[in-house]
């Protein structure tokens, strides 16, 4: 393992040593169906791990998922789950976190949903800075259908649906959410499990909508951007000198370089600005919305359609 990684496990596996049941609570009695090498399973490892850590066990979250290899993870960890529709995680992750203030929700896409079917819903979600952590599983295609090109896949990337090659150029994830003015936007690597934590753990305790890009490795459709290829080109911000994750300017100019130097970590956050729920002056509410649902008798009304 790259001793980037390693600096993050002391303390990691000692506090997960203290948390082992907890951590235990999220298995699952489902099997996981990924193929083998998917960076799937390192980002539900983090993730799990990130959750213990911060004390939520599976009771304490919603996690919602979109369509993808990744959502197919979903009956795959314990505690409440949801599978929705593709492209509108957000929005059903939204409305979650909206109503129901005392649950953490933690919403997961992969690029293809984040930034073609659902790219709308990205837009507002950063725009409203709804307080949930997202993760975009970003492995530059749609791998559930095996190996479409995606808004993410290099120009002349060969695939099954583009055997002449992608004539497109890839778009730049974290060059639009730069643009978008998020509160927390970071991005992180597969390979890195210890990495991947750290970063869950703080996108879990920021107030707003904390975005985290995962450059995920597809061993089975994506050979372009391997394990290897990447391990050539990360460094994190901590490599880099006089870092500042709150310089909007310079996140962007690190976050363009897709190439020689993909950089990883906290690129950008501002914890001063109100999230969705404090701009609503509903601090002084006694009750969540989910306490304020009303349930009505609407057999009248429906009468009314027969
Ligand atoms: Fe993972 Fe790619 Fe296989 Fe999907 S197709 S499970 S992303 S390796």
């Amino acid at each position: 393992m790259n001793c980037r990684d390693c600096s993050y496990q002391p303390q990691i596996l000692q506090v997960l040593a203290e948390h082992g049941d907890d951590y235990e609570a999220y298995e699952s009695e489902e099997k996981l169906t990924w193929c083998t090498g998917c960076g799937n399973f390192g980002i539900q490892n983090a993730l799990k791990r990130a959750l213990t850590l911060e004390g939520f066990g599976p009771t304490d979250v919603l996690q919602c998922f979109d369509i993808g290899c990744n959502g197919n993870g979903s009956d795959k960890i314990h505690g409440y789950t949801l599978h929705g529709l593709h492209g509108r995680v957000l929005p059903i992750a939204a409305g979650a976190a909206l109503a129901n203030t005392k649950m953490k929700v933690v919403a997961s896409a992969g690029d293809g949903a984040t930034f073609s079917e659902g790219v709308n819903h990205l837009v507002h979600a950063i725009r409203n800075d709804y307080p949930l952590l997202f993760i975009i599983h970003n492995n530059e295609n749609y791998g559930l259908t095996t190996g479409q090109p995606s808004a993410t896949t290099r120009e002349g990337f060969v695939m099954n649906a583009a055997p002449e090659g992608v004539t497109t150029g890839p778009l730049n994830p974290m060059e639009l959410i730069l643009s978008l003015k998020p509160t927390f936007a970071a991005r992180t690597f597969s390979g890195m499990v210890d990495h991947m934590t750290e970063i869950f753990r703080a996108g879990l305790k920021h107030r707003g909508l904390a975005i985290v890009e995962v450059m995920q490795i597809c061993t089975t459709y994506n050979p372009a951007t391997s394990h290897e290829w990447f391990w050539q080109r990360i460094r994190t911000t901590d490599e880099i000198k006089r870092y500042d994750k709150t310089d909007l300017w310079q996140a962007r100019r690190v976050a363009e370089d897709l190439e020689e130097h993909i950089s990883l970590g906290i690129l950008y956050q501002d914890e001063t600005r109100p999230n969705f729920h404090e701009r609503q002056q509903r601090d002084g509410a006694k009750t969540g919305l989910v306490e304020e649902v009303r349930h009505r008798k609407i057999s009248k009304l429906m009468k009314a359609f027969e």
